[in-house]
């Protein structure tokens, strides 16, 4: 478990496009995350933003972000596996009582990319709902002032028009190749609610569409795509050998950094207030094809070797078009890092760290 106070935290400073909360968000305010933002000089005990799933690619983020933009009023737990098997009631009661979180950002999952999804639906559905039931739970008992869970636009149905916003979520089957996650993880829409009107609970969720940065998955079985290329591409450059992508290279994805998700989602925990989800993604014009991306990605690692497409391999979706409307309604302007900048970003960090990463 790491923790950071605002205190230890100060001293850093960052560059980004600073997120600001409308009078509009803050009128959705829901009564109990008030008090929670009550600073320390009204004599209120600070918020303790507790993050399940705090070692991986997204909870880094946060941490990182957390770090480099303090607020006094808030201190930060991030966790792993190691604090407590969250499927498992009594270590998630443990850590629930040992931390006593009055916010929670809930990003711990059995998490992988479509090849891993396809071969583990079981255990993809089983984990997820057992971790999810888990830590809804105990927010309830606990009386988590907020909690905020992740879902993906890959849970979205499969056969559907075009964008998908958050209303559309369960429309539908979703597609075959991910099923056993997608229903385990449209459940925490469904509870939301029902948490909300049976327990007036003040929870929410995110869906971001696919992440990627610094402290991903790079396993080439079960990553995701581009921890999946990069590391790849790597091989391919220091082997001398072809760089392969699976599948056709057609299918379109849109991509968010780990570093803007992790900006949005402390702007969730503190300014978005309904039980509804909100889509974090870019803009749908920035969708990209797989081929751009393994383009972009061999760039970034200066190789210039013979590149390859491996068809006998599954596509999965074709696509996932997400509607970003909600969240540019609360947030016009957020400017989002740019595909390449982002890749050149985690192909340095996974060349500088390829002895430590997780692959
Ligand atoms: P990740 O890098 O794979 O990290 C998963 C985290 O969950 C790790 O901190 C891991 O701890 C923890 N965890 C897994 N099983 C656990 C268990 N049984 N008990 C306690 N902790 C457990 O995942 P991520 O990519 O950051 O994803 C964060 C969230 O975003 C997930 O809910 C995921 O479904 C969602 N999401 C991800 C993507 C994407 O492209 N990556 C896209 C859409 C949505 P250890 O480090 O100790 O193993
Ligand atoms: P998805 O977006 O949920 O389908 O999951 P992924 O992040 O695993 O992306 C899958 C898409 O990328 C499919 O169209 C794959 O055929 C394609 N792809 C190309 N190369 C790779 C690779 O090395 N790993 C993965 N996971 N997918 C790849």
């Amino acid at each position: 478990m790491t923790a950071t106070t605002s205190e230890e935290a100060a001293g850093s400073k960052r560059d980004h496009v600073e997120i600001s909360s409308s009078k509009e968000n803050a009128d959705e305010e829901a009564p109990l995350a008030k008090k929670a933002s009550t600073s320390k000089e009204d004599g209120v005990v600070p918020s303790i933003v507790m993050v399940t799933g705090g070692s991986g690619l997204v909870g880094k983020a946060i941490e990182n972000f957390v770090n480099e933009k303090p607020r006094d009023n808030e201190s930060w737990v991030y966790l792993s596996s190691k604090d407590g098997d969250l499927r498992d009631r009594k270590s998630t009661e443990a850590i629930f009582e040992r931390v006593k979180p009055t916010h929670v950002i809930h990003l711990a999952a059995k998490v992988g990319g479509l090849f891993a999804n396809m071969s583990q639906k079981v255990e993809f559905y089983r984990e997820n709902v057992l971790i999810n039931d888990n830590v809804m739970e105990c927010s309830r008992i606990y009386k988590v002032k907020k909690l905020v869970s992740f879902l993906s636009t890959c849970i979205f149905p499969d056969k559907t028009t075009y964008p998908i916003d958050e209303t559309m979520l369960h429309n539908g089957p979703p597609h075959s190749s991910n099923e056993g996650y997608a229903l385990a993880k449209r459940l925490i829409d469904t509870m939301n609610r029902a948490y909300a009107e049976e327990y007036n609970c003040n929870f929410t969720s995110i869906i971001p569409t696919n992440i990627y940065g610094p402290n991903d998955n790079f396993s080439i079985q079960n990553g995701h795509v581009i921890p999946g290329l990069i590391h790849k591409c790597y091989l391919a450059k220091k082997n001398n050998t072809p760089f392969t992508i699976w599948g056709s290279g057609t299918p379109l994805r849109q991509f968010v950094y780990s570093k803007d998700l992790a900006e949005l989602t402390v702007w969730v925990m503190r300014d978005y207030h309904k039980p509804d989800p909100i889509t974090l993604s870019v803009d749908e014009k920035e969708e990209v094809s797989i081929k751009s991306v393994a383009l972009s990605v061999a760039k970034a690692m200066d190789f210039k070797g013979e590149v390859v497409f491996d068809t006998e391999k599954a596509d999965g979706q074709f696509k996932k078009t997400a509607c970003n409307k909600k969240l540019r309604s609360h947030l016009p302007d957020y400017k989002f890092t740019t595909m390449d900048e982002g890749i050149k970003k985690s192909v340095d960090w996974f060349v500088e760290n390829f002895d430590t990463c997780r692959k």
